[in-house]
């Protein structure tokens, strides 16, 4: 496909080139990754705010390789307004051999949650967010995506309180985690069995729920470990140590090392988290209390994910069935993802030419759906369902938490 050059032009933005369509005008940067720098930029065809995140060279190491791959096929795939949605993809580049960078551009959010985590909210706010953390990792789940690394950086808001995923966790191999990138992964909100290394379900991506409503609460990292093992202990240290069940399904090296640990008793939930912590309580909605509040952090901060609630059971808790809207619950499954590629070993080359052949299939045949996407009505918030005036405000997506 023959690509016309004058329709891109070049911007510098903080260190970073962009080189873009001519439609999209006033970049201004408003994050960064591992993968690269976000901008929001303004599209003079759609007459929308965007996002564009710009992969540098995705293909420079298998690591960076596979999670561009997998976030570009994924976010083709998913479907749901608690998920962030692909507007448009492009290459500027014009040849696989000159192949360079991929740009993505999605629907503009105000502000990530780490942002969030400083303002004082209240149970209406709070179980809002949560509702639809739920709602974002049900979709993923019946794709048969379970996400494993939710944590604030990757969740996105709008000032109308509504919220997105940005991404999509960890690939089922994740390789050996081995990346040569100045950014240090946050591992605070991974669960006990993603620590240990033991087998995992669903109900893996309710401990970062709860470790995120946890930190929602607090105003601070509830579980903040240096490393793996710091994190173990930060974990009992509160929570206690887990029963001998649960030892039993460790691994024997795991096992030694955990069973070697202190005794902790851990602390009541009423002490981890006081009523002075909480918001008062709502007097519209009964189940928008601090003791349901607390009951439900209970129920999702358990060690044992055998005893840890489900998604289903989470949504249907009385702290946020409020909010409960079955074509938002149980909206349509998206295709289910096939694992098998990033599963496969491929060289950089070959990662190259998958990556390229994925931005050329959305270039010819993506489009026509991207521009139905983009006229669509945006997803507002219910009538009746909060918002956070103070979120978007000058530097609010600036990334404070990674
Ligand atoms: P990422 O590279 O996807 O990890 O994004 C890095 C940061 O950029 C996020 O933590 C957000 O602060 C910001 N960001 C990414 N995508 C968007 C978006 N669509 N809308 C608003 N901010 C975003």
């Amino acid at each position: 496909m023959s690509k016309n050059p004058a329709l891109f032009y070049t911007v510098e933005v903080g260190d970073s080139t962009f080189t873009i369509l001519e439609r999209y005008q006033n970049l201004r940067p408003i994050g960064s990754g591992a993968q690269g720098i976000v901008c929001a930029a303004y599209d003079r065809e759609t007459d929308q705010n965007v996002a564009i995140k710009k992969l540098s060279r995705p293909f420079q190491n298998v690591t960076h390789a596979k999670r561009a791959y997998r976030e570009f096929v994924l976010m083709k795939l998913v479907n749901h307004k608690n998920i962030i949605g692909l507007l448009n993809a492009f290459t500027p580049q014009k040849s696989l051999e000159e192949f360079q960078d991929v740009y993505l551009v999605m629907e503009l959010m105000d502000a990530n949650l780490c942002q969030v985590i400083q303002m004082d909210l209240d149970h209406e706010r709070m179980s809002y967010l949560l509702y639809q953390m739920l709602c974002g990792i049900k979709h993923l789940h019946s794709a048969g995506i379970i996400h494993r690394d939710l944590k604030p950086s990757n969740i996105v808001v709008k000032s109308d309180c509504t919220l997105k995923i940005l991404d999509f966790g960890l690939a089922r191999t994740a390789g050996t985690g081995f990346m040569m990138t100045p950014y240090v992964v946050t591992r605070y909100y991974r669960a006990p069995e993603v620590i240990l290394g033991m087998g995992y379900k669903e109900n893996v991506d309710i401990w970062s729920v709860g470790c995120i409503m946890a930190e929602l609460i607090r105003g601070g990292v509830m579980f903040p470990g240096s490393d793996h093992i710091d994190q173990w202990n930060k974990i009992i240290e509160q929570l206690g140590t887990p029963s001998q069940d649960f030892m039993k399904r460790l691994q024997t090296t795991v096992r030694n090392y955990v069973e070697n640990r202190p005794k902790y008793p851990g602390y009541s939930f009423e002490k981890l988290f006081p009523d002075v912590l909480f918001p008062p309580d709502s007097t519209e909605h009964p189940g928008l209390r601090s003791t349901m509040a607390r009951d439900l952090l209970s129920k999702m901060l358990v060690v044992d994910p055998e005893k840890r609630i489900s998604v289903d059971e989470a949504l249907m808790h009385p702290y946020i069935n409020v909010w409960y809207d079955d074509s938002e619950v149980n909206g349509p499954s998206p295709a289910a993802y096939d694992h098998t590629v990033d599963e496969k070993e491929h060289t950089v080359e070959e990662w190259k030419r998958l990556i390229y052949e994925e931005v050329m299939e959305y270039e010819s045949r993506g489009k026509q759906k991207a521009s139905m996407q983009s006229h669509a009505v945006p997803d507002g918030a219910n009538n009746d369902t909060p918002a956070m005036d103070s979120v978007g405000s000058e530097n609010a997506t600036q990334n404070h938490c990674r």
